[in-house]
């Protein structure tokens, strides 16, 4: 480990310019990671920073490795981290994350859809002191009336309900200082909320304002199932509000029925005892059933996640550690390191 900081450092120009890490997730992205690599790296040479561009290949079935593997041998700042398989998009940024080794790190899609030329706006930010500079997109192309209402509900219910103050309509496109990224890599959690993750790291931070352009090529990966777990694993994340809210339902059903039973017996005194309705039996007990397991569905929610937490597992695998390029600073997480 140690060697591996020494000959990282001296690949770097003494003590010049600063260094910017650029973090790329990609999941069969073959289609795209040629176009997305001229971009990017005409945008790197125009900045007054080293530039490292650390592709994170998360368990591609296409040629995507390969890809990366030519880009590497054509650009030296090209480094490659290659997971054991698909962990999806929250674990493959923190792989790259752990490796960065930048003084400022942006994380970047390799579709296209975020700017690589907003990265500049991103670093002025950050030179003026800023620790996290998000990009928040103003308007998205190509994508669907349904996914855009949702998504618009989704970032409003967030901020409502949670703890720290997650931005709305912002993806994961941003830019980290250093220390940032050095609190974020502590966060070891498995269900990993980033966009939470990032708010819960505190530090200056800033928005900067963009257009989303639609996928240059090849397919989204999330449909709407995995958007809505997506929703489901920020809310447990960042806050027990339903699990409160559960409480306050049942005592709500409980003051209900309590009132209900004061009419009846009331009733019955007044009255004498007619025959109870089916209907309004069956409709209570459905009611309360329904709650029920709603209520215990929330719990488990919440009980799965503690389930994961609890086991401890290292969140990837790398299929290749290449310590002359790498600084692996989370523990544990590698297969051997060979000397
Ligand atoms: N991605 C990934 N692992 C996954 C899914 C996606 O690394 O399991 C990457 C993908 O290659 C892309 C980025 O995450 O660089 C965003 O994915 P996508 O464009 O499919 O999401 P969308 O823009 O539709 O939200
Ligand atoms: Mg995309």
């Amino acid at each position: 480990m140690q060697n591996a900081n020494k000959a990282g450092a001296s690949k770097r120009k003494a003590a010049s310019a600063p260094l910017l890490s650029v973090v790329v997730p990609a999941f069969n992205e073959e289609e795209v990671l040629p176009a997305f690599h001229s971009r990017l790296s005409s945008i790197l040479s125009l900045l007054d920073m080293e530039g490292e561009i650390i592709y994170v290949n998360d368990g591609s079935t296409d040629r995507t490795i390969e890809i990366i593997q030519e880009l590497k041998r054509k650009d030296s700042r090209v480094s490659i981290v290659d997971l054991s398989r698909n962990f999806g998009k929250e674990i493959a940024l923190t792989a790259g994350l752990d490796h960065a080794r930048g003084d400022a790190i942006v994380v970047i899609d390799a579709d296209l859809q975020d700017p690589p030329e907003l990265i500049q706006e991103l670093i002025k930010q950050w030179r003026q002191g800023y620790d996290v500079v998000y990009a928040t997109r103003t308007r998205r192309d190509g994508e669907s009336a349904i996914k855009k209402a949702t998504a618009y509900g989704f970032y409003r219910l967030i901020q409502k309900i949670s703890r720290v103050k997650i931005p709305e309509d912002t993806g994961d496109f941003r830019l980290l200082s250093r220390r940032a990224v050095d609190g974020l890599v502590q966060l070891r959690e498995q269900h990993r909320f980033m966009k939470g993750l990032y708010a819960w790291v505190g530090f200056p931070q800033k928005a900067v304002f963009y257009r989303r352009d639609s996928r240059y090529a090849g397919q989204t990966k999330f449909n709407y199932w995995r958007l809505w777990n997506f929703a489901l694993e920020g809310i447990t994340s960042f806050t027990i509000a339903p699990l409160k809210m559960a409480t306050y339902v049942g005592l709500f059903t409980a003051f209900g029925a309590f009132l209900y039973g004061s009419g009846l017996i009331i009733g019955t005194l007044l009255y004498g005892n007619p025959i109870a309705g089916y209907p309004s039996i069956m409709v209570t007990m459905l009611f309360l059933g329904g709650i029920q397991l709603i209520t215990l569905g929330i719990i488990g929610e919440y009980l799965g996640r503690m389930f994961d937490e609890a086991k401890g597992r290292p969140l990837y695998l790398l299929n290749l550690y290449e310590p002359a390029e790498l600084n692996k600073r989370a523990f544990g997480e590698t297969m051997k390191i060979p000397d």
